[in-house]
């Protein structure tokens, strides 16, 4: 009776994952879905502690309660730009917990009676120690890359990486082997968690600063699947679906990230992201061409505007300029007429949804996001496109030339707008580190400054004027 009322209960538990994450899919319903998946997995840990036999309640309960309180200090205090360091590190504390658990039940297994069949535990645990360091180590690299302060963001070469990858993995198979073959061995599982999280270290070293994000989504995906396989160890039917469940979220998300960047997923672990030797350089693309304006000057555009369209990218988010940018919005629909849509590209800022998060953190209506692939085609009656901090989604050489590191990745064609006002700091590159030829173009004025302060001088100039 007790194992038919916990197994119900993980079942429920995990329906409840399965349409929480079909809630996330929309913005409409992703509160609901955050709360759906939270209940389940609240549900899963009452059972999970129900069920307990191994150690206390009073231990379990003092884990959550430590682990929620560093989990809320961590959610209050992080910055949206700093959300994915956050990810990285979350997931790297997933993959930890799976090594330590798997190691503590190959120790255990000798002494009390653990369910399932032995071969079933070794391998599970083989697999655990391997994903779960290569996990928490390739985490912990990325974390401090994005972090930037003990070592730099960009990609760290030596000669014969790829040679010594593919040696410790070799050595992480062979170790594996010896530790089914004689599970008894529990010193070797040590040796081979050393192992791959030097692994995991080599392989997330030559990754540049940017490409972070889809690093992070993949090792994302490798928690997922080191709990699937603690799961297989434990024999816990929640924690093989849930981790199944992120392990494959995780991977279609690194999917959709390389597609919106049109790379492949090699090119991104393997590759380097550089501008294409013979390339414009910036002299070349900017000397003379490009014409700054004032807020005051960019405001008399607006007095005639009926079509605008907003093209939020990651120096918004820099600037936190999302609860300027709305009032703007309002006050140019309201005062002036127009009507303003965001043009939403799937890779703007630095993580999937970014400009969605911001802007609904700043109360802007669902309905007024457009996404690229809807709103591109309308672009040629947009009278004045505003794109604020946004650099490498709207630039044309994506379209233009194939020997881009952007070439072929899809843009907000914002060129083909009447007007278009660019408001950023300076003529910086963005991640891919290359010009824009948008900001030289005939029908581009460039507003200069921080973006949240540019657009409360360009507000105040449209009230006064
Ligand atoms: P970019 O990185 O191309 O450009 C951002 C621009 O913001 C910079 O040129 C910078 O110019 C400007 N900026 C920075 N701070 C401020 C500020 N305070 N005020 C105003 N402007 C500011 O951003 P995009 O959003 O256009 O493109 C995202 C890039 O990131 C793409 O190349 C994408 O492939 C990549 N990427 C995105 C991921 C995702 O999931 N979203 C994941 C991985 C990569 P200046 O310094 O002159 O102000």
């Amino acid at each position: 009776m007790r194992e038919v009322v916990i197994n119900l209960t993980y079942l429920l538990a995990s329906a409840m994952f399965v349409f929480g994450l079909k809630g996330l899919t929309h913005p409409r319903s992703a509160v609901r879905g955050n709360l759906t998946g939270a209940v389940g997995m609240l549900l899963a840990i009452a059972v999970t502690l129900f069920d307990q036999r191994i150690i206390g309640f009073e231990m379990i309960i003092a884990g959550a309660i430590v682990g929620g309180l560093i989990g809320a200090v961590f959610a209050i205090k992080i910055q949206m730009t700093a959300m994915p360091q956050m990810v990285a590190l979350f997931n790297g504390f997933g993959g930890a917990a799976s090594v330590l658990v798997a190691g503590a039940a190959l120790i255990e297994s000798g002494l009390v009676d653990i369910t399932g069949s032995m071969t079933q535990l070794v391998v599970a645990t083989v697999a655990s120690g391997i994903i779960g360091s290569v996990t928490f180590w390739g985490s912990l690299i990325a974390f401090l890359k994005l972090w930037e302060k003990l070592i730099p963001g960009g990609a760290i070469h030596f000669p014969g990486q790829q040679v010594v990858n593919a040696l410790l993995a070799v050595v992480c198979v062979v170790l594996g082997a010896l530790i089914i073959i004689d599970p008894t061995q529990i010193s070797l599982y040590w040796i081979l968690a050393l192992v791959a999280g030097v692994m995991g270290i080599l392989l997330t070293i030559p990754i540049g600063g940017a490409d972070m994000p889809v690093v992070i989504a993949l090792l994302n995906s490798y928690s997922g699947l080191a709990a699937t396989a603690t799961g297989f160890v434990l024999s816990n039917n929640v924690l093989i679906i849930a981790g199944s469940l992120v392990g494959a979220s995780g991977l279609i998300l690194t999917s959709i990230m390389c597609k919106a960047m049109n790379r492949s997923l090699a090119n991104v672990l393997f590759g380097t992201l550089a501008p294409a030797e013979g390339s414009a350089t910036a002299d070349e693309v900017y000397a003379g061409k490009v014409k700054a304006a004032s807020p005051e000057e960019v405001a008399m555009l607006f007095d005639t505007a009926q079509r605008v369209v907003i093209v939020p990218g990651y120096g918004m988010a820099v600037a936190q300029a999302q609860h300027v940018v709305r009032d703007l919005a309002n006050f140019l629909t309201s005062q002036k007429g127009a009507v303003v849509e965001y043009a939403i590209h799937p890779v703007a800022g630095r993580m999937p949804g970014h400009m969605n998060v911001l802007l609904a953190e700043a109360n802007v209506e669902y309905d007024q996001l457009k996404e690229m692939d809807e709103i591109n085609p309308t672009l040629e009656t947009v009278d004045v496109a505003m794109v604020i901090g946004a650099n490498d989604v709207v630039n044309p050489v994506a379209r233009t030339d194939p020997k881009s590191p952007i070439a072929g990745m899809p843009i907000i064609d914002v060129d083909k707008c009447r007007t278009v006002v660019i408001v950023k700091r300076s003529l910086s590159p963005g991640f891919a580190g290359i010009p824009n030829p948008l900001f030289a173009a005939d029908n581009t004025l460039m507003m200069f400054g921080d973006g949240k302060k540019a657009l409360l001088e360009l507000l105040s100039a449209l009230k006064e004027g």
